[in-house]
């Protein structure tokens, strides 16, 4: 991970300050109980300059989330995504990761948050790779997790909400200790559901499979897009109810994520999977993906977002 620019400009709560100045109160209410939305995306350097990934989709995912937590954004979407571009501007970035956040702050600090202010901020830094410098190429070794995902009927996944990554951080602590890259969750009916920050895509026999929104998944938009290009590639395309030991039997299986990218999986378990190296439609799903991110195809779904128009 590369570090932060401690230098450079972000935005809080309607005002562009230096990052080393955005600090908040120890009594906020987030800090002791995990309540935030938030959202991660990337801005690549595109053939024309920076373009930001789905950046729409991403702050109406944040608005989503808060949503189910009775968390009003005193902004308008298209204000924040103003302000995403003006990050990546104003700092002059290429490419960097941007980190919008909306938080209850300091006012009270019952259980019920609704008399807290809601703070949100956005900042963004470079960073590379998420699961290692030569994970899009050679692919990750992961394991099952000992921890359940999440549920809908305690913590919903489908919000993007700083509480739910206590879950991820357990997965991901013991994945790594264990000399994994990632671990992957079974939901609480023991099917496969996702990884601590990565959704998951199986290819059986050219058929591509990912677990429904009903798996307790994020709702990924790095997997509606796999989805949209999946299909386009001609591959029969589903969301299903995956058992674990399909898994095992898959010819391919791969990671999506904001941070992640398309990461293929080479082993779980130390099962290798297929041929235990990167496979022929993970290759044909990436290079589609990376191809309208670089230019080089069609921007037909309008995904990328111009930083200077
Ligand atoms: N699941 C979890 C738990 C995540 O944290 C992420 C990363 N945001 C994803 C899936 C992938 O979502 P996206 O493609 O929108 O980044």
């Amino acid at each position: 991970m590369s570090a932060f620019h401690e230098d450079s400009t972000m935005w809080v709560d309607g005002e562009y300050i230096i990052w080393r100045d955005a600090t908040t109160h120890i009594m906020s209410h987030v800090v002791h109980y995990g309540s935030s939305v938030f959202e991660g995306i990337r801005c690549y350097a595109g053939s024309n300059g920076p373009v930001i990934f789905r950046l729409r989709e991403h702050v109406r995912r944040m608005f989503r989330s808060a949503k189910i937590y009775r968390m009003e954004i005193p902004y308008s979407e298209d204000e924040l995504v103003e302000v995403c571009r003006n990050v990546i501007a104003r700092n002059d970035y290429n490419e960097a990761y941007i980190r919008p956040v909306a938080f209850r702050g300091y006012g009270v600090l019952g259980v019920d948050s609704r008399k807290c202010p809601v703070v949100v901020a956005i900042g963004a830094w470079p960073w590379g790779q998420y699961l290692g410098e030569d994970a899009l190429e050679k692919g990750v070794d992961v394991c099952f997790s000992s921890w359940r995902k999440i549920s809908s009927t305690s913590l919903p996944p489908m919000s993007k909400a700083g509480g739910n990554y206590l879950n991820s951080q357990l997965v991901k602590m013991e994945a790594r200790i264990n000399g994994y890259e990632e671990g992957l969750l079974l939901d609480e009916q023991g099917y496969v559901s996702e990884g601590s920050g990565e959704n998951i895509f199986v290819v059986l026999d050219n058929k591509v499979i990912t677990p429904p929104f009903s798996a307790a998944v994020l709702p990924g938009i790095t997997r509606d897009s796999i989805l949209i290009l999946a299909k386009e590639l001609g591959y029969e395309v589903s969301e299903a109810f995956i058992p674990r030991e399909l898994l095992y039997l898959a010819d391919e299986v791969f990671l999506s994520g904001t941070a992640a990218e398309i990461t293929p999986v080479r082993s779980i378990d130390r099962i290798s999977i297929g041929a235990g190296k990167p496979g022929p439609v993970t290759r044909q799903i990436q290079d589609a993906f990376f191809d309208i991110i670089q230019g080089k195809a069609e921007d037909k779904y309008n995904w990328l977002f111009l930083v200077k128009q």
